[in-house]
């Protein structure tokens, strides 16, 4: 472990063997970010870091690439292999931030029940791809509080292009539309939430989606939590490699760690015309 912190502080390995130096990231993310954003600050926050599930998913790669971030920022974090920590009343209730990587899995009633009031009590959650929103299949509970369920990628890893639809939201503020080569993901959405991204499918895969449009980031609330999820993340490196992918995933988790501290925003949207 002491030889992979060691690495992890000279630089990060990304896709094909390139090493991305934190330096050469911030950097990327700084032309990203071309004003100062109305974010909150990580510096202080209690993030509690849960990861595992599906392994294809990288759960172990975004430990060590999402920790050293938050500890940058400021936060405290603690990182747990399984989900026991959501049935530990007192530690939930001192978190301010829950991010979770546990593609499929299982999750227990007591484990969820934890989570759940956590979160409706002010502890926000965030997370990206099938490790938020392909956790649980089961569990109907936890994806009221998500907001959303992967149900489809057609193609596999594809190339597709991502829309920056919210131009005001400071998690969206200022990023171009971008390019990926990913899993596009088709999800079950809650037409309530916040769409700050999209993708729209072609038919090349599934020709009756043609044109459909899919949400791919969006925040919402859950009680009193605040709750951020992007589609994008099936490997590290594919969010790594595009600046303004990673940029909205650190900016939504930023945003997600304020709930005790700032107001909630209104967030349901009435999505359906009348005729
Ligand atoms: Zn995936």
């Amino acid at each position: 472990m002491k030889t992979r912190r060691d690495f992890l502080s000279k630089g990060l390995m990304a896709a094909g063997g390139i090493v991305l130096s934190p330096t050469l990231l911030a950097q990327a993310n700084s032309e990203v970010v071309s004003k100062q954003l109305d974010l909150p600050s990580l510096k202080g926050r209690k993030v509690l870091f849960t990861y595992g599930g599906w392994d294809g998913h990288e759960p172990k790669k975004f430990r060590d690439f999402m920790l050293p971030w938050l500890k940058d920022e400021g936060a405290t974090v603690e990182a747990q292999d399984n989900l026991s920590p959501y049935t530990d009343v007192d530690l939930m209730k001192e978190m301010d931030l829950v991010i979770q990587i546990f593609t499929m899995s299982q999750i227990t009633n007591e484990q969820e029940k934890g989570l759940l009031e956590a979160v409706k009590n002010g502890t926000g959650m965030a997370g990206w791809h099938g490790g938020m929103c392909d956790a649980f299949r089961s569990n109907v509970a936890y994806q009221y509080m998500t907001g959303g369920q992967w149900v489809a990628h057609p193609g596999g890893v594809i190339d597709y292009s991502v829309n920056v639809i919210n131009k005001k939201d400071p998690i969206s503020s200022g990023l171009k539309d971008f390019k990926m080569t990913s899993e596009q993901y088709f999800m079950h959405v809650d037409p309530n939430v916040k769409v700050l991204a999209t993708t729209t499918f072609n038919g090349s895969n599934d020709f009756w989606i043609d044109g459909c449009v899919m949400p791919v980031a969006w925040k919402k609330m859950f009680g009193k939590g605040r709750i951020f999820y992007t589609s994008l993340g099936h490997n590290l490196d594919h969010v790594t490699s595009v600046p303004e992918a990673l940029a909205l995933t650190q900016r939504g988790i930023k945003w997600a760690s304020a709930s005790k501290y700032l107001a909630a925003e209104k967030w349901v949207s009435p999505a359906y015309d009348k005729d």
